[in-house]
This record gives structure tokens, sequence and C-alpha cells, in this order.
């Protein structure tokens, strides 16, 4: 039988169509010029490799992986590699042109890239996944580097899955080279607050959203879409800053309480690889569609793409989205949602604080020289704040929303780059 997957058309990937669909409108409002539009349209370098993994049983399966540098003008390329049966050409893609514009948006000397494998971790064993693991390792390095571009963890990757990548690529080289993945174990070189930074910079931006429209966050309703990495740690800090996290979710499911979930007891059953649609109170079972039009002060949608859609967000009933996961929205909703008056803080503000703790990261390993957590948080503080506070004016003063803001201010300070480089040759 053949393990090999079919590759689909990636200009008719979903989360490429939308990533396209944004740039598109961008690019109209600042009037690019039509060779700058078709450069920022295109990645600049893609690499997809076939290769072999040798699976517990002796069987070998083959497996698809991607690298994609979308664009460097500002500096090496950086984003996560993610794991799931999902990962195609077109979404890698479209999350690398995120990245690119992420890293303009919190103003961090990085270009944007992103990685993954068409895979489900859940079926593989701890040795499998770290056969398969270092084996894209070892394909994708021959673009990947501390200097060129640097990966992180994404949906399904952790630090033990970036310390795997550092040692392949470091036993290509023949000594250590920690500054070719953020996101690493503290041992290695980690930095403080890397595992939350993302939920903390989601818990960040929520704050400052509520601030703007007059409100706080004692006593404000919270519901998460996807508790993973990026949810449980926004959930986690938003509760210490006053919320009430009221359902959270994986992907068999989610759990509702109005009154407030006890989040150390999610936290045990996701630690204990446990679903929450087995959770054992059936009252309060909720399925992830029912999950997103629940009446809340605070949507956070923290799984995948292209969750709120024409379809439900006419439904949705919560004042503010903070996008922890990248592209959760449709183009089309985001139209639905400006017109009902719901604020969005879009993902590339919003899900930037890990990037921005991986960009300290990255200085700490090349200085030799290590932060506190308060050293680390607090700059994280500074750097979320100010790229809300831009973006916010600039939505102002354009009458525009958050997102077209926040992609005005990405592209422009990108194509500013282009412009003093100048086209090689
Ligand atoms: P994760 O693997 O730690 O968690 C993902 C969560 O989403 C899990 O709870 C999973 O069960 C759930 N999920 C998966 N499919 C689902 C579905 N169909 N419906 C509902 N829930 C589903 O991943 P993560 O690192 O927390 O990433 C989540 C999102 O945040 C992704 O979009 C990722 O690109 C984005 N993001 C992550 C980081 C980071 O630092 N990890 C940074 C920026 C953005």
């Amino acid at each position: 039988m053949a393990t090999m997957q079919a590759i689909a058309e990636p200009a008719q990937d979903p989360a490429y169509v939308v990533a396209m669909t944004q740039f598109n409108a961008v690019a109209d409002r600042l009037g690019l010029d039509d060779g700058i539009r078709a450069l920022l349209a295109s990645p600049k370098r893609e690499l997809t490799t076939h290769f072999p993994v040798k699976m517990d049983n002796g069987a070998i399966r083959v497996f698809t992986g991607y690298r994609i540098q979308h664009n460097v003008a500002r500096g090496p390329a950086k984003g996560g590699i993610r794991y799931s049966p999902q990962v195609s050409l077109g979404e890698v893609r479209a999350l690398a042109m995120w990245m690119t514009w992420k890293c303009a948006v919190v103003n961090i000397p990085y270009g944007g890239a992103k990685g993954g494998v068409a895979c489900d971790p859940k079926e593989l064993s701890l040795g499998e996944l770290e056969r398969l693991t270092r084996r894209y390792a070892t394909e994708i390095s021959l673009v990947i580097g501390p200097q060129s571009d640097i990966p992180a963890p994404d949906m399904n990757t952790n630090a033990k899955i970036m310390a795997w990548i550092m040692d392949t690529y470091s036993m290509g080289v023949g000594y250590s080279v920690p500054g070719v993945v953020t996101g690493k174990p503290v041992e290695l070189g980690g930095s403080q607050g890397r595992e939350e930074a993302t939920g903390r910079g989601v818990a960040i931006v929520a704050r400052e959203a509520m601030k703007r429209m007059g409100k706080t966050l004692e006593g404000a309703t919270v519901v998460i879409q996807g508790f993973g990495n990026v949810g449980s740690n926004a959930g986690r800090i938003l509760n210490e800053m006053g919320a009430k996290i009221i359902a959270v979710s994986d992907s068999s499911g989610g759990v509702y309480h109005p009154e407030g979930l006890h989040l150390p007891e999610m936290d045990t059953i996701r630690a204990a690889g446990g679903r929450y649609a087995d959770y054992h109170r059936e009252d309060r079972i909720i399925s992830n569609a029912d999950l997103l039009e629940l009446p809340c002060d605070i949507l956070i949608p923290a799984a995948l793409e292209n969750q709120i859609t024409a379809q439900n967000a006419p439904n949705i009933r919560a004042r503010l989205i903070v996008e922890g996961a990248n592209g959760p929205t449709t183009p089309e909703a985001d139209a639905i949602l400006k017109e009902r008056g719901i604020t969005v803080v879009p993902d590339i503000l919003a899900n930037a604080g890990g990037v921005t703790v991986s960009y300290f990261e990255w200085v700490q390993g090349l200085e030799h020289y290590f932060w506190a957590l308060d050293e680390v948080n607090g700059k994280l503080e500074r750097i979320m704040t100010r790229a809300f506070d831009e973006v916010y004016a600039l939505s102002r003063r354009e009458g525009v929303t958050m997102r077209d803001a926040a992609l005005m201010l990405g592209v422009k300070r990108v194509v500013d780059a282009l412009m003093l480089r100048g086209i090689f040759p």
C-alpha cells in the first residue's frame, strides 16, 4: 500500500485563499506597484521533501514535509513547525506569509517562514516521532540555520522536538548550534517564558482591547477554542488578570460551565492525554461548533484556521475576538463581524508574543547571556502594548478594522525594507 499522501493544489487551500485575499486587499489599499505586489505574493523559497521513516513494526513509511521561506527583506526567516494530518503546501505557504507580516507588526528583525509535516503525531510512538523529526530536520537543514531560517514550535510540536532538531543540525555541522531553533528547553539555551509567551501576548492584547472598549478583565467571561499551548496559557494568565474562563476545547469537543471552569482540572485532563468530549459531567460537554457561539465577553480561537466563517459569524455572541490561532477567521466572516460591531484583534498582532520571545531567545543565545523571567516578561509587555497601540491608532486614523490596520502596518514595513535594499542585481 502506498503511504505517501496525495498533494492538493496549493492555490486552492482554504488558508492560502484567506492569506491571499487579505494580501490583495491591503496591496490595493497601499497602492503597491505591480512588481512589488507580485514579489510579496510569492514565497521566496519552498522546500518539499518526501522522506522515509522506519516504523516500530519494521515497515518503512514515507512522509511529506515542507519548509517555506516567504520573505527575508527584514532579516532571517522565522516561523514554527507544525505536525498535523492537514499540513499541505498551501497551508504552509499561508502560514509563512502571515509570519512575514507578524514579525513586521511587532517590529522584530525577521522575515517569515513556516514548516510542517503531514502526520498524526497521536499515532506515532516516541521513537517514531524522534526518527521522523530527525529525518525531517536533516532534509530541511539545506535551508535552515541560525543566520538564515530559525524554526520554532507550532501545533503538535514542542521543546523536546526543538531539542531533537537542534541536535540533528548540530551533528551535521560537527558542533552545537543552539541558535538554529527557538522554543528549546531552558536547559539547552531556551528562554525563560517562551513556553507561555504566545498565551501571555494574547492575554496582554485582550486586556488592552478591553480597556479601549471601556471595560476591564475583572469578571469578564472568556471562551477558548483549542486548549493547547496557546489556549491554556492565555486562559491561565487571563484568569490571573481577573477573567473567568467559562469554556475550553480540544479537537474532540469542549467543556462549558457558565460559572467558570477550574483550570487546573482542565490542564490535568490535557496533560494525561484525555479528551474533553469524555468529560465526566455529560451536561457540561459542548461541541466545538456550539462553543464558538456561546455568550461571552471574549472569544479566543486558539486551534486552527477557518473556524469563524460566513456560516457562524452571524451567531457569534462575543463582543471581542482575540485570535490566538493563525487564520481562524475568513474574510467573509470578518465583514460580518465588522458589520455587527464585534472587535477582532487579528492573529498577526494577537499571537505575536511567541515569535517575540523566540527573538529574545535567539538574542540571548547569540550573546551567551540569559535573562531572568521578569526581564523577558517586561520586554514582551512593552513590545506587545506598543504594537497594539500602533495598530489601534492606525485603525482609528484610517477608519479600518484592526486586521486591516495590522496588515497595512506589517506589509508597509516589509515594502520599506525591500525598497531600501533594492532589487538584486
Ligand atoms: P497545540 O498543539 O499545543 O494545541 C492545539 C489545540 O487545538 C489542542 O488543544 C488541539 O486539540 C486543538 N485542536 C486541534 N484541532 C482542533 C479542531 N478541529 N477543533 C478544535 N480544537 C482543535 O498548538 P498551539 O501551539 O497551541 O497552536 C495553536 C494555534 O496557535 C495554531 O494556529 C498555531 O499556528 C498558533 N500559534 C502558535 C504559537 C506557539 O508559540 N505555539 C505561536 C503563534 C501562533
